[in-house]
């Protein structure tokens, strides 16, 4: 029997490792796709259009906002994002699992509109450990990485209606755990009644 897929949202702050996380756990899996969204933010060195995001104007952004072209959008450290609507659909549609890394007002924004959404909050072990990650990551000046630490403390309150946190130490215990989830939500009841009742 064919089953859905799942719309899993991911957030956290940044520098907590959703990325390499998320890239850990689907190496190899060809049930999961990721999902590209669109930011009015300019691209960190090494960034490609349309691999880590499509880099857009604020003039295209609220056009596709306006057309109600995305899922959700917010606006994160002074630039916009947001997931297109389009790919998506399209993607549950052909029972693939989709993956958003999105921060917590967007997330908030999918629970509403899609509440069997599974909603994943990545921190790392520590504050101070997500300082030394910014900084070692090197794609952020000082005053950005101070901004993306309150930003942070603020998302932690904000973060309450999450159904699981990954507490990302080991990057292979975190991969795991992601794994974990997604093969767990897919034994969920409530998907599977089809096997009870085809009796
Ligand atoms: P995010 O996507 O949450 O902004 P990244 O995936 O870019 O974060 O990770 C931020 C930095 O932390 C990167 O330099 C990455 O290599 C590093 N990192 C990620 N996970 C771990 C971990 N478990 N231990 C140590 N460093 C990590
Ligand atoms: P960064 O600029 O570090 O790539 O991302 C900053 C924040 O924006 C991260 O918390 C990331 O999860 C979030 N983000 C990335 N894409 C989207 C999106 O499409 N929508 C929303 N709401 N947040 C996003």
């Amino acid at each position: 029997m064919s089953e859905k897929g799942k719309l899993i949202v991911i957030s956290g702050p940044s520098g907590a490792g959703k990325s390499t996380v998320v890239a850990e756990a689907i190496k190899g899996r060809q049930d999961v796709c990721f999902s590209t969204s669109v930011t009015t933010r300019s691209p960190r060195p090494g960034e490609v259009d349309g691999r880590e995001y499509f880099f857009i104007d604020r003039e295209r952004f609220d056009e596709m906002v306006e057309k109600d072209e995305l899922l959700e959008h917010a606006v994160y450290v002074s630039n916009c994002y947001g997931t297109p609507r389009a790919f998506v659909e399209e993607k549950l549609a052909e029972g693939l699992n989709v993956l958003l890394d999105i921060e917590v007002q967007g997330a908030r924004q999918v629970r509403e509109k899609v509440p069997d959404s599974v909603k994943i909050f990545v921190v790392p072990p520590t504050l101070e450990e997500l300082r030394r990650r910014l900084v070692n990551r090197g794609t952020e000046s000082a005053e950005a990485i101070e901004n993306r630490l309150a930003r942070a403390r603020q998302e932690y309150g904000e973060a309450t209606f999450y159904d699981y946190i990954i507490v990302n130490d080991d990057l292979a215990v975190a991969a795991q755990e992601l794994t974990a989830i997604i093969t767990a939500e897919h034994c969920r009841a409530a998907d599977r009644m089809e096997y009870l009742e085809n009796i």
